[in-house]
């Protein structure tokens, strides 16, 4: 009798765009330890605090489409303090547990003994992710939640696998995945004249200039949200969103219901509520003529003349929001460009994991990039070989 071999089970490897192919850009080790480990969960400050904030915008806009609260600003106390935890809640039950000098998690009423990082026992605090949720909501929410056609659209495709070797590579192909946020051209012609969404696009050129040679009645913007600062323009995080947003695009664009995507934009919400590290880095950006978006100049003699050790002076609403605000042109070109350097990103991963299947050891097997301030915030710079830092606790 002939007993057939069960043949391999062909598996696709699924990439995500964010939490897969920008984390393994940022470090490789540090991806690894964070994705593919058998570590108890743990999770990069930077990493965590995407998560929770990119949560707390999706909670915010399904509260306010539900009609319970319409009216901005949102109190933190009765109404974003509700959504932090809901979103809290469910990050634990993926495993995901807020760094304790991020976020308090804690309630008078079940944790009186508890005080964590927290100043007091007088729970609730408003630690940094508090202050940067109520600023994302009660800036971008007004403008922003009326805008969104739809919602947390799940964006996926194919692509062959880079570098494909039979009896070797894992898969012939590989997918990649995204989430985005929907802007339809129906509720931008509808909105209000004062949407600052809208006053920031129509400010550019090149969108005007794409509009007026528009071959379809309508169109979309694509959203994202990130947890982080305004990257200095040529920088790896500034060229890597942009690789992102034109990747989007052209996932979104093999979906049937999809309009012509115009724009992406993606908001850094860490510019809404700086600390004196952000203002720091802003200052040395501006200074190195590292940013696309200058303030006045008032503002920039106030800035480039702020010290580490005296108070923060005070920046206008009108620059946070600047910067905080990407405004990314579609253009079919980057999209290839986009999809080549993802399919590089996919490829170098696909090797590491061989690597490491071969015995290499995982830290002989994946790309580590020990940047400072990468490792400054990382968990497992405690055993990292790659990263000699003083162990210390930081925040995104
Ligand atoms: S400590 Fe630095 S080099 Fe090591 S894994 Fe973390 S980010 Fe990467
Ligand atoms: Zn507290």
């Amino acid at each position: 009798m002939v007993v057939s071999v069960r043949s391999k089970p062909y598996i696709i490897p699924e990439y995500s765009l964010t939490s897969d192919l920008l984390a393994y850009l940022t470090c490789g080790l540090q991806y690894r330890y964070q994705n593919k480990g058998t570590l108890p969960p743990s999770m990069p400050v930077q990493l965590w605090f995407g998560n929770f904030i990119h949560g707390v915008m999706e909670e915010a806009y399904l509260k306010w489409k539900e009609e319970e609260w319409k009216d901005f600003p949102w109190e933190w106390e009765t109404q974003i303090r509700e959504i932090e935890m809901e979103i809290d809640k469910r990050m634990r039950s993926r495993g995901l547990y807020p760094p304790l000098n991020l976020f308090c998690s804690f309630t008078m009423e079940t944790d009186e003994e508890k005080k964590g990082l927290c100043p007091d026992h007088l729970h609730p605090h408003k630690l940094v992710a508090s202050l940067r949720a109520e600023k994302s909501i009660n800036t971008w929410g007004p403008h922003l939640f009326p805008l969104i056609d739809d919602h947390e659209v799940r964006l996926k495709g194919l692509r062959d696998m880079p570098n494909y070797k039979e009896g070797l590579s894992r898969s012939n192909y590989y997918g990649v995945t995204g989430i985005v946020d929907v802007l339809s051209s129906v509720q931008l012609e509808e909105a209000s004249s004062k949407n600052l969404i809208i006053k920031y696009l129509h400010q550019e050129p090149i969108f005007k200039e794409k509009l007026d040679n528009l071959d379809s009645d309508s169109y979309e913007i694509i959203v994202d949200y990130k947890g982080m600062n305004r990257p200095g323009v040529g920088s790896p995080s500034w060229q890597h969103h942009q690789w992102q947003v034109q990747t989007y695009a052209w996932l979104r664009s093999k979906q049937p219901e999809a309009k012509p995507v115009m724009a992406g934009i993606l908001f850094y919400l860490n510019e809404l509520h700086h600390f004196k590290k952000d203002l720091q880095e802003l200052k040395k950006q501006i200074k190195n003529n590292e940013t696309d978006v200058l303030p006045d100049k008032e503002e920039y003699k106030l800035i480039t003349s702020w010290k580490m050790s005296e108070d923060m002076p005070i920046i206008s609403d009108n620059y946070r929001n600047l910067r905080s605000i990407h405004i990314i042109h579609i253009q079919k070109p980057l999209i290839n460009e986009s999809l080549d350097n993802f399919d590089k990103v996919v490829s170098s991963i696909e090797g590491n994991i061989l690597n490491e299947i071969g015995g290499k050891g995982i830290q002989n097997s994946w790309k580590a990039n020990p940047e400072r301030r990468t490792c400054d915030a990382c968990d497992f710079k405690t055993f990292c070989k790659e990263s000699d830092l003083i162990k210390e606790i930081t925040v995104p």
